[in-house]
């Protein structure tokens, strides 16, 4: 592993690029090149590395070809589609730069905001250099409404403040490192990067509209994975049951005063509708509740199985083979390529 620092001055620090890709293949060229001319301009030692995560299209090909165009690019293929986050994962254990930035490979996150960033990185005493969304960019109302509830309910039950953040950031090699000892399946890049605290600077930028092709996140997964930022961040919703259990038994000791009252004095209990309604509401609230503990019991099953967070099938490097070199294959997966 590099072991450089921007302070021994006898050689300059490597800055690697890392970027998650998912059916980009017709983005990438111009992506790459647009990185290539600014990190090139700046002067700065880099390498980019991409990671294929499991694309249907011919976005492994166009790496490929990109590879053998840059000798810095590096490159890894997953075995399948993993998720944006376990790429991520993949991509930071395979950077080896001193300095580690991560962007979206769409166009999304501009690349004329790198020598900015770096610069930010050299000058202030700063471990993390967060890109922040000035505005949203093009979006439909509906997705705005959705991330801007998602961004309160985190903020309340995490304690952490992410309005605004993107996955666009530049991180030393001590955050990385920090990052990588965080060993969880179920990751939240955006939400453990600011777990992770650290000396932060902040760059506002304008999202830029993708270069091309669609986002590869359909509602369903985008839930998925607001449910991963909450759960692996707070386990409030889990005190809230017994909180409403709490106001229930509250209820319920007035209503039995109530009821035996009625007995007592010898009055038929009315009130069929008000027994109706009780019966419907506590079995609602159970329901919420079991599906509350489910959800925390599947994170736990995930997290105990213990499985690598991704499978590398293929890579620039070296040839890597499941099947025939299982050792090595297992070393990629644990994250010892560096
Ligand atoms: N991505 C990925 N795996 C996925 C979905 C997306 O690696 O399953 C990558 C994608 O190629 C891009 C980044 O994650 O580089 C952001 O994805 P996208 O632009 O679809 O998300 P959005 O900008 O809408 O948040
Ligand atoms: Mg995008």
């Amino acid at each position: 592993m590099n072991q450089l620092t921007k302070s021994n001055g006898y050689s300059k620090p490597m800055t690697s690029i890392v970027m998650p890709v998912y059916r980009e293949s017709g983005n990438l060229i111009s992506v790459i090149e647009d990185i290539h001319e600014r990190l090139a301009e700046s002067g700065m030692r880099f390498e980019m590395v991409l990671v294929d995560d499991g694309s249907p299209d011919d976005s492994w090909d166009v790496i490929s070809e990109q590879a053998a165009r840059f000798p810095m690019l590096r490159a890894a293929r997953l075995s399948r589609n993993f998720g944006k986050e376990a790429a991520l994962v993949a991509g930071l254990e395979m950077a080896r730069g001193d300095i580690v930035i991560v962007m979206d490979a769409d166009g999304q996150h501009p690349p004329s905001l790198l020598p900015e960033m770096i610069k930010t990185w050299q000058g202030g005493d700063v471990d993390i250099v967060e890109a922040v969304k000035a505005s949203r960019g093009k979006e439909t109302l509906f997705s705005k409404f959705t991330a801007w509830m998602f961004y309160l309910l985190w903020n309340k039950l995490s304690g952490f403040e992410l309005r605004g953040a993107s996955d666009y950031k530049l991180l030393n090699r001590r955050a990385v490192n920090a990052y990588l000892q965080m060993q969880e399946r179920n990751v939240f890049f955006r939400g453990m990067t600011a777990w992770l605290g650290f000396r932060r600077a902040q760059i506002p930028f304008e999202v830029a509209e993708r270069s091309g092709g669609s986002s590869g996140w359909s509602i369903f997964r985008l839930i998925r994975l607001a449910i991963t930022g909450i759960t692996a961040f707070s386990a409030l919703p889990l005190q809230l049951v017994t909180f409403v259990g709490f106001v229930f038994l509250i209820f319920s000791v007035i209503f039995g005063i109530y009821t035996l009252a009625l007995q007592l004095y010898g009055l038929s209990v009315s009130g069929f509708a008000t027994v109706i309604l009780l019966i419907l509401v506590t079995g609602s609230l159970l329901m919420i509740s079991l599906g509350i503990i489910g959800v925390y019991l599947e994170r736990i099953y995930e997290e105990i199985k213990f499985r690598p967070r991704y499978v590398i099938s293929q890579s620039t490097e070296a040839a890597i083979s499941v099947r025939h070199e299982p050792e090595k294959a297992l070393a990629a997966t644990a994250g010892d390529i560096r």
